[in-house]
C-alpha cells in the first residue's frame, strides 16, 4: 500500500504541541525540525511490512528539505508531494481539492484536518484523521491500514 502523511500538526508540531522524538546534537545544531514521538518506530514498521511512505503537505518546504529532515532521524521517504507538486497535478482535474491522494496513487492519507473528511467523501478517497493530542496515534494508523486491507480484500 502507499501511505502518505501530512506534516504540520500531524508529524511536525506547528500550531499544536505534542511530544517529539529525541534530537541528537547535530540535529540541534542544524535546527532540524522536531517530529512527532513515535514517527520513527511507526514509519519503519510500515516500511518493513512492505508499505511505501509518502509525505503529502500543503506547505512550501522543498522536497529536498523534507527528505533531509526525515533522513536525519533515520526515516527514508519514498516520495514527497508539496504544494507545488500538488498544484501541478491538480491542473489536470476538473475540480479543486486541498489534497487529492488518488492523483498520486495513494491508498490512505493520514492528516490532522477533519475538513479533509468531507473532501474524501465527495471525491472518493481514503483518509485517516489523527488528532494532534492523540498519544496512541501510531496504533490508530496501523489499525486504519488493517481496516483498508480488509475492505479491499472483500471487493
Ligand atoms: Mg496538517
Amino acid at each position: 500500500m502507499i501511505l502518505s502523511f501530512d506534516l504540520d500538526d500531524t508529524l511536525i508540531p506547528s500550531t499544536k504541541l505534542f511530544r517529539t522524538e529525541k534530537q541528537n546534537i547535530l540535529q540541534r545544531i542544524l535546527g532540524v525540525e522536531k517530529i512527532r514521538y513515535g514517527t520513527h518506530r511507526l514509519i519503519n514498521q510500515l516500511r518493513a511490512d512492505g508499505h511505501h511512505i509518502y509525505i503529502y503537505t500543503s506547505s512550501l518546504r522543498s522536497s529536498i528539505a523534507i527528505r533531509f529532515i526525515f533522513w536525519t532521524y533515520g526515516i527514508p521517504i519514498d516520495k514527497v508531494i508539496n504544494k507545488q507538486r500538488h498544484d501541478k497535478a491538480m491542473g489536470s482535474y476538473p475540480f479543486s481539492c486541498s489534497k487529492y491522494p488518488p492523483a498520486f496513487e495513494i491508498d490512505i492519507h493520514i492528516d490532522d484536518s477533519p475538513g479533509l473528511l468531507v473532501e474524501a467523501k465527495n471525491y472518493d478517497f481514503c483518509v485517516s484523521i489523527i488528532d494532534p493530542q492523540e498519544l496512541d496515534w501510531g496504533n490508530l494508523v496501523v489499525k486504519s491500514v488493517k481496516e483498508k486491507t480488509r475492505r479491499d480484500e472483500k471487493l
